[in-house]
């Protein structure tokens, strides 16, 4: 059988999360109505960047972000908080390797 794939953030991570956001007074009001009570959600997100590169037919070098996400429960409003920049990723953005997949385009 195979081993169940873990999706969900633990309590303990969405602890390390709220920490993070309140050791940088990052877990304030939420920024559209207002309200305070701004919830870390149980899933991660991952923004791709592409390079200058891939925009003009080179080798696809694609780049990720994992961030963390909160949710304002008043109005739905959805903050990031990308994971290397508050503590929680061994490197942060811009040293080599970050959240890198091998590069496409080169198999021809
Ligand atoms: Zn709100």
């Amino acid at each position: 059988m195979a081993a169940k794939r873990e999706i969900n953030l633990t309590k303990a991570q969405l602890e390390q999360i709220k920490q993070a956001l309140d050791e940088r007074s990052a877990s304030g009001l939420c920024l559209r109505c207002g309200k305070a009570g701004m919830l870390p959600m149980n899933r991660l997100m991952s923004f791709e960047l592409q390079t200058v590169a891939s925009a003009i037919s080179g080798a696809v070098r694609e780049v990720t972000v994992p961030a963390a996400m909160l949710v304002c429960p008043n109005c739905g409003h959805l903050d990031f908080h990308a994971l290397g920049m508050i503590g929680l990723l061994q490197m942060k953005p811009g040293e080599d390797h970050v959240g890198e997949t091998p590069e496409r385009g080169d198999d021809k």
